[in-house]
């Protein structure tokens, strides 16, 4: 039996960015907080908690005074800066990059329009979501499916983006839609795909991972959008596809008499964790063949 993890899957560019500076910071004292949790993975929080980081609440950070403050790869909307400075935190900024130029981009069309309508297709309420939405001083309408794009009264002109890690099929339908209502303006002006390349690409190959192996464990946690979504193309290419949060999870009947296993995670899977669950699952297939 062949056990392999999926070499493209695990953390993106982005969270491996926070979690390694996160990581130096603690290296040098254990005095940090969190906005949130740091990564959509309780094992991986578990860590650095361990390592000294606090994780703070939204609801809690009025109370936070003169500390030192990681904001995480999601970026933060300019009203959450505003109380962070207004209690004298000490910010150590880890917004992705690719997040930051997308609040950029979004902050731009909305002083440039301020009067149309900007749609957002994400996750409500995700983090990064409500960053992009503070853009536009809340006035963006979040849409997260196409379904919910078909009840929206356009108005145009409008502007379309996307959060980093959305469904980009999902996103084309509910562009291919929309340009009905562009009364023959370029789509280029108002339709920005502004998907991440490294969840885009994640797709396809995830796909032809699947196919080349008998049985899928897929590892996330159910708080991560992108492993939700990444789970399904799981499911639609190889029917033995299994999600797990830990070795805990695990069945041995799921391997049966197959001659190979995939393991795969989301951009908020740690390896450690994939290599984890690697070795049990031979040990639980070495324990069947004894
Ligand atoms: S998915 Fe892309 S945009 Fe989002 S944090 Fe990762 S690298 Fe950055």
């Amino acid at each position: 039996m062949q056990v392999e993890i999926d070499k493209y899957s695990g953390f993106c560019f982005g969270v491996t960015r926070a979690i390694k500076n996160t990581e130096n910071l603690l290296n040098n004292s254990d005095n940090f907080f969190c906005l949130g949790n740091i990564v959509h993975n309780n094992k991986e929080q578990e860590r650095l908690k361990k390592l000294g980081l606090s994780t703070i609440d939204y609801e809690d950070i009025d109370k936070l005074l003169n500390q030192n403050l990681i904001i995480r790869a999601h970026g933060e909307s300019p009203e959450i800066y505003n109380i962070l400075k207004r209690n004298n935190l000490n910010i150590f900024d880890n917004t992705c990059p690719v997040v930051l130029k997308l609040q950029q981009k979004i902050r731009k069309i909305y002083l440039q329009n301020p009067k149309n309508q900007i749609l957002i297709f994400g996750k409500k309420k995700h983090p990064e979501v409500n960053g992009l939405l503070g853009q536009t001083n809340d006035s963006a309408i979040i849409i997260s499916s196409f379904e919910e794009a078909k009840s929206i009264k356009m108005r145009f002109p409008f502007f379309l983006f996307a959060q980093t890690t959305a469904d980009l099929d999902e996103y084309l339908k509910i562009q291919n839609y929309l340009k009905k209502f562009l009364s023959g303006n370029d789509h280029e002006d108002f339709f920005f795909d502004t998907i991440c390349p490294s969840v885009k690409n994640r797709i396809p190959q995830l796909r032809e991972f699947c196919k080349n192996h008998d049985v899928i464990v897929f590892v996330s946690d159910y708080e991560s959008s992108n492993g939700k979504m990444l789970f399904d193309t799981c499911k639609k290419n190889n029917e033995s596809s299994y999600f797990v949060t830990d070795e805990k999870d695990l069945k041995t009947e799921w391997f049966g008499n197959f001659k190979s296993v995939g393991i795969s995670g989301a951009t908020s899977t740690p390896i450690w964790l994939m290599e984890n669950i690697k070795n049990e699952i031979i040990n639980l297939i070495l324990n069947q063949n004894e």
